[in-house]
């Protein structure tokens, strides 16, 4: 991801930290929105992450590692069954990013 103009990339702002908060954006068409985030225990399967945001108020749960079950809770994923938030939350996860 990142190199392919025009789609989406995610990158990591900030790591982590000791309770499990970070950052990180996700850029499309040349507009970057910034999340925080923080890994919350999910204990159907998966890793799950409460994700906020900035700017808008809005907080979205979302899991992902498991590709029977991702969920997130934004309109793109009620209706597509996919969306920005899981794809890149799970491209972190496999770059051992998270
Ligand atoms: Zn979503």
């Amino acid at each position: 991801m990142g190199k392919t103009a025009p789609t989406r990339a995610i990158a990591l702002v900030r790591r982590p930290d000791g309770r499990g908060v970070g950052s990180f954006y996700i850029a499309s068409g040349g507009k970057f929105q910034f999340y925080t985030f923080r890994e919350i225990p999910c204990e159907i399967g998966g890793r799950g992450f409460a994700v906020h945001r900035l700017g808008r108020g809005t907080l979205y749960h979302v899991r992902v590692g498991d590709p029977e079950g991702d969920s997130c809770e934004c309109l793109g994923f009620l209706r597509w069954g996919r969306c920005k938030h899981t794809a890149g939350l799970a491209a972190l996860a496999r770059e051992g990013a998270l």
